[in-house]
């Protein structure tokens, strides 16, 4: 490929990115202006297989490997507003998948610790977050139903799977003023998601709406 052709096919790259963020994201309503800045920052095309790169501003979930998906572009970025990140906070994000959400929210804060239950996602997750400059995102390969207790408390936990039940170790590694944004409902038919705000030892919990996630697997998610 010659250097102009690489530069055109970021130039449209670049405008196909930034008409996602108008039409779909501005469009349905994320307002937050840094969420809208990371979202149109963050090269999706480079998170997903050569044959759905054609897709990959589309506002939709995609396949990845290992029957996993990227989450859709809106959710992820009404997750992100939802967790109220302002840049300094340490952040968990649960299931890293493609390294995508990671990415998006290691633009928005100081620090981003990201675990995956599947380890041949992480090793593609982890070599795509360091070749492409991500350098504040932790990744680790656990049952990310147990938290990291080791790297605990966090500002935000954002869990990006569904899950049966909040788990309990979520709650002993968040801070006081400390928000976590998951899924929780049905395994295979739709959840609704939650924000759950840490205030004085108390959780307190508003509903944000329904969403449909891949299921959180592990020790205080389902089954397998
Ligand atoms: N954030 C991802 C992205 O940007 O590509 C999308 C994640 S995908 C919707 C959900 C991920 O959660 C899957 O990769 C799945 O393997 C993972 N997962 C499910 N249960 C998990 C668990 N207990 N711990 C860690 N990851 C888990």
């Amino acid at each position: 490929m010659t250097e102009s052709t690489s530069n055109q096919d970021r130039n449209l790259w670049e405008a196909a990115r930034q008409k996602m963020v108008e039409n779909h994201l501005r469009f349905r309503g994320i307002r937050d202006p840094r969420v809208l800045e990371a979202m149109s920052r963050v090269p999706r095309e480079e998170f997903v297989s050569p044959e759905q790169k054609q897709y990959a501003y589309s506002d939709c979930a995609l396949p990845i490997d290992c029957g996993q998906t990227i989450s859709q572009p809106y959710t992820v970025a009404y997750m992100c507003e939802a967790a109220q990140l302002t840049g300094d906070e340490t952040v968990l994000e649960v299931g890293t998948g493609s390294g995508y959400g990671a990415a998006v929210l290691s633009l928005l804060t100081r620090e981003v610790h990201t675990i995956e239950r599947i380890p041949e996602l992480v090793t593609i997750a982890r070599e795509r977050l360091t070749r492409l400059g991500f350098s504040n995102v932790h990744v680790y390969t656990a049952d990310g139903t147990l938290g990291v207790p080791e790297v605990a408390p966090f500002d935000a936990i954002i869990v990006t799977a569904g899950a049966e039940t909040l788990p309990e170790p979520y709650t002993e590694q968040l801070k006081n003023g400390g928000r976590i944004i998951i899924p929780i409902g049905s395994e295979t038919m739709g959840q609704t998601m939650y924000r759950y705000t840490m205030i004085k030892g108390k959780l307190s919990q508003e509903n944000l709406g329904a969403f449909a996630f891949v299921p959180l697997i592990g020790e205080f998610g389902w089954s397998r």
